[in-house]
């Protein structure tokens, strides 16, 4: 037999097995068989009363002759070649044309199309969807839903060569995502076989960001299977957190905070000393406001911080990070990404805690989850703010909030929008945190303003309308995912800007700093290096690099990559 008879063979068994196995096929043939009894039943019925009223009339006739006419009859075809001459007879044809019409040519097709056909197509569409991974399928990372977070993640883990599946429990949602080419696998979530279907065992992690409840769904059932696979949920209510470790998540993503760090991160304050936003070991990274300081108007080489024991990897400009390099000139508007230790960043404060200072408030618009976590963040750094509520149900500190409309410009004005150092913009609605952005700029040229956003399609339009720093719900939440896959090699700093610690390359291996030439072939800067178990920061441009020793770089997505590529790191 020819393999591709073979196939269509095979296929056209699995569509009779996915159209008998199932409950509701089952039910479907069920009552297309019930159907086509009750018309056999009547076909019979009518052609025996054929027969008799015929006998009535004086006429004989097959039973052949019964069954033809009471055919011709139902389906309406009516040749006229058997008619009837009584009343009783004429009465019982009307019945049986009325009858026909509404079984034959109504019911029937309609039952044929809903208990039939329809399931046929259904499971021939199931059939062509993958029910199950390969075997060999290894460390791959298994989805429950296609949302912007995982959307996001995709996209990180098709730059980094990972491999996933998209679980989908609906055939359609499956059909879709599959020509929109993701990678899909349609199984139940709340069935054990589909975990055992995913590999499951051999999967890098289980990624689930559906509801709370639905969430934890999914961990006891993925749990029944095995209890080492790595399990990453998020979870909107804090309660939640909990019932997911109970459930065994091993990682449980609290979204709405990370989100208010992240906002509260970007926020200089007012002042310009460094505000730390990740730390590796003994070295820090911090965020620094240039505004009103002397480095206004000079570049980097003429600023010479490194005489503060400090190293720049890259500055800020209304939202957009470049990497530093000698010749870029610091602006009114910059935030520096400075390096150091902690006694180097102290040293740096000491020197610019003088400038920019300012006692006015911040202004926090929206007090939901994320304004209030960004509220936290700021409390927990002692920066003042003041927050703007529409709704007065969801104030959490009246002494600090005004209720009311932030696209109200009194309102704003009420808020202090001419003085403030910092807005920042939590709402939950990318639209209005766009309207809002043009508002507050037009309302305060030289405000600082930080937008939340939920889809990283509109990050540019905010960036555009004015923002200086957005934050994307997506990419910080599927970074947050990625961080914890990579275990830690690669940490996302912040949008766009990822610290990771490689080894020393072979390449390299002997020549200093400055001959190595790694930044200038890729664009990382390299801001930590381990020697004789101590973690140098910012190390001299004539430091000696040596195979087998560890080195922490910094870059963006661009320069990671092609320092991947030339290093040869898969
Ligand atoms: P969440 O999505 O939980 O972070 O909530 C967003 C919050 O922003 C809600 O409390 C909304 O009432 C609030 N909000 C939305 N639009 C405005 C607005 N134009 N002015 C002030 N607050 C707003």
């Amino acid at each position: 037999m020819s393999p591709s008879v073979w196939s269509s063979m095979k296929s056209i068994a699995a569509q009779v097995i996915i159209l008998t196995r199932g409950r509701s096929s089952r039910r479907n043939l069920k009552a297309l068989g019930k159907f086509i009894v009750a018309l056999i039943v009547m076909i019979m019925a009518y052609t025996f009363i054929f027969h008799l009223i015929m006998d009535y009339e004086g006429k004989e006739h097959t039973w052949l002759t019964g069954l033809y006419w009471t055919l011709v009859t139902m389906s309406t075809t009516g040749f006229g070649d058997h008619t009837f001459e009584t009343d009783l007879g004429k009465v019982f044809t009307i019945v049986v044309i009325l009858s026909g019409t509404l079984f034959l040519l109504v019911l029937l097709p309609f039952t044929f199309i809903q208990f039939f056909y329809a399931p046929w197509v259904e499971s021939q569409a199931q059939a062509s969807m993958p029910q199950s991974l390969p075997e060999n399928e290894r460390e791959h990372v298994l989805l429950t839903q296609l949302d912007p977070v995982t959307e996001a993640l995709i996209r990180k883990l098709d730059q980094f060569g990972h491999s996933y599946a998209l679980i989908c429990e609906e055939l359609d949602q499956a059909q879709r995502f599959h020509e929109l080419n993701y990678r899909v696998m349609r199984g139940d979530l709340d069935d054990p076989e589909t975990y055992e279907a995913a590999r499951f065992g051999q999967a890098a992690m289980l990624v689930s960001t559906l509801s709370d409840t639905a969430d934890t769904t999914v961990c006891i059932t993925a749990r029944g299977v095995n209890d080492f696979t790595p399990i990453v949920t998020t979870v909107e209510d804090p309660i939640s957190t909990k019932i997911h470790e109970m459930a065994g998540a091993s990682n449980i993503i609290r979204l709405p905070e990370i989100m208010g760090m992240a906002l509260a991160r970007c926020s200089s304050g007012g002042d310009a000393i460094t505000h730390t936003v990740a730390s590796f070991d003994s070295i820090h990274l911090a965020e620094a406001n240039a505004a009103k300081t002397p480095l206004v108007g000079k570049t980097l080489k003429e600023n010479r911080l490194g005489d503060l024991g400090v190293s720049v990897a890259g500055l800020w400009e209304r939202g957009t990070f470049k990497l530093a390099r000698p010749e870029s000139v610091v602006g009114p508007n910059t935030v520096l990404m400075v390096v150091g230790s902690e006694e180097q960043l102290l040293n740096y404060d000491e020197h610019f805690a003088i400038y920019g200072v300012s006692g006015e408030p911040v202004i926090i618009i929206g007090s939901g989850r994320i304004g209030s976590a960004t509220a936290e963040a700021l409390d927990a750094r002692g920066v003042r703010y003041c927050v703007i509520e529409r709704d007065a149900r969801r104030v959490k500190n009246p002494d600090i909030t005004i209720v009311g409309n932030a696209a109200d410009p009194k309102i704003l004005e009420q808020a202090g929008i001419d003085t403030c150092p910092t807005v920042i913009i939590t709402t939950n609605d990318d639209d209005t945190n766009l309207y809002l952005t043009l508002l507050c700029r037009q309302s305060n040229p030289n405000v600082e303003i930080i937008a939340r956003c939920t889809l990283d399609k509109h990050v540019r339009a905010l960036h555009k309308a004015g923002a200086d720093f957005v934050q994307s719900y997506a990419s910080i939440g599927a970074s947050s995912i990625f961080n914890l896959l990579q275990k830690s090699r690669v940490v996302t700093v912040t949008q766009g800007l990822d610290v990771f610690r490689v080894n020393v390359p072979n390449e390299v291996n002997g020549k200093t700093i400055a001959q190595c030439g790694i930044r200038e072939k890729t664009g990382c800067t390299i801001i930590g290096y381990h020697k004789e178990n101590s973690l140098e920061s910012n190390p001299r441009p004539d430091s000696v690099l040596e195979r087998g020793h560890e080195m922490l770089m910094i870059g963006d997505w661009e320069s990671r990559n092609s320092y991947f590529k030339i290093y040869n790191i898969s």
